[in-house]
């Protein structure tokens, strides 16, 4: 039976920052993933570093997404010494456009709130020419837009794909096709049962993505997630025109035009609907007018792994130590601090202090 100091369970780009983190520091890790079978936000997702709008109402999680983005730089270039591929981080800022007075003022609003809640952020309000001088394609309905300095973007299957690789670098071990069942507790550590295989490990994390919350009842834990879809168009490659992140559009390194920002309750139906779509367009047509004549290449749908209150949730199972959860909707956004900042406390046994917020119990739910 193979042992090691630690099993991740869930090789999307949550599992992947954590087993990549824990590998550096010279644990001997597993990262256990269902395959190309499994529902898959890593796979679907629109790559922000998003950070001006995170955490609104729950100070902590603006802190941990803003020390994710400070720590990102240190993660591209982690990546790109020890992969070879750049995950084409960009961090220009970002900015919100608004077609309105009442929207601009309505961000603005939220802005000062979160300001006055968690800190500055450096986000500012900026009118019309302000926002054509960053961006002058802007057509003539925006009435201005707010920006924050720390928001960005990257390519998030390059991203995947650099964790897993730098993972097997560090001595490693990704295992896709290795479907977990079951997990028993046994003092001390677990043991792991994945197809025909048994794996043991000290330490356990639950990172399976909509996966966790049939695995964590197993260790003491509960992950009550559910799955929140999100549509995507992708335009063919155009001239660069947008450098800067948006929630609703950005343009890839490669020049694609990416939209997308639908939140539809549909349970596990990652398919697409033309009325969507339509609407993600109409909506970015009005910002950038010249994109009427850009051709549409592709569209998907994709699941995001939500929460109750849209939090992450990271926590040690008090009844069995040693069995962690992680799991989040912003798994692009946090994966430098996943990588730089969690692995470490988990490999240490203890979460700080400051991610006790994100405990589960916030839910009031039973672990079985
Ligand atoms: C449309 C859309 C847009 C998004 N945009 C952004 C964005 O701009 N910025 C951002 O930060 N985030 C964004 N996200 C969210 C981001 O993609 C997710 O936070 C991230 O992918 C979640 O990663 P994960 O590892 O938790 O889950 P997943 O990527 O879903 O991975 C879970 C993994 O667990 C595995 N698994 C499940 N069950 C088992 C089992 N029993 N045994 C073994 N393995 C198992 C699966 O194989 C899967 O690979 C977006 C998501 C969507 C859907």
């Amino acid at each position: 039976m193979a042992a090691y100091d630690l099993i991740v369970i869930g090789g999307g780009l949550v599992g992947g920052a954590i087993a990549w983190g824990a590998a550096r520091l010279g644990a001997s890790v597993a990262l256990l993933d269902e395959g190309d079978v499994a529902h898959r936000a890593a796979r679907g997702n629109f790559g922000l570093v998003w950070v001006q709008t995170k955490g609104a109402g729950m100070p902590p999680y603006a802190h941990w997404t803003r020390r994710s983005a400070e720590l990102w730089p240190e993660l591209q270039h982690a990546m790109t010494e020890r992969t070879g591929v750049d995950v084409a981080l960009r961090q220009p800022g970002g900015l919100m456009f608004c077609l309105s007075d009442e929207e601009l003022e309505s961000r603005a609003e939220q802005a000062r709130r979160m300001h006055n809640e968690s800190g500055g952020i450096g986000t500012r309000v900026l009118d019309r020419a302000e926002v054509r001088a960053l961006v002058p394609m802007v057509g003539d309905r925006v009435v201005g837009a707010t920006f924050c300095p720390l928001d960005g973007h990257a390519n998030p299957l390059k991203l995947l794909r650099a964790l897993h690789h730098a993972l097997a670098g560090a001595g490693g071990a990704y295992l896709p096709n290795r479907t977990v069942t079951a997990i028993t507790p046994q003092a001390p550590g677990f043991v792991v049962q994945a197809g025909g295989e048994r794996l043991t490990g000290a330490k356990l994390v639950i990172a399976a993505g909509l996966g966790s919350r049939d695995l964590a009842p197993m260790v003491g834990l509960a992950m009550p997630v559910s799955p929140l879809r999100g549509q995507i168009v992708v335009t063919e490659r155009l001239r660069p025109f947008l450098d800067h992140a948006t929630h609703v559009i950005r343009q890839t390194e490669e020049g694609g035009v990416m939209m997308g920002d639908s939140h539809e309750e549909v349970g596990f139906d990652n398919g697409t609907l033309v009325p969507v779509l339509r609407d993600i367009a109409a909506r970015n047509l009005a910002v950038f007018p010249h994109l009427r004549d850009a051709s549409v290449v592709r569209v998907w749908g994709a699941l995001r792994v939500m929460t109750p209150d849209g939090h992450p949730i990271y926590q040690q199972s008090e009844r069995h130590p040693g069995a962690f959860a992680a799991t989040c909707h912003s798994g692009v956004t946090l994966a430098g601090a996943h990588a730089l900042a969690l692995a470490p406390a988990i490999l240490a046994g203890a979460l700080p202090e400051s991610l006790a917020p994100f405990s589960a119990a916030r839910f009031h739910v039973q672990p079985a």
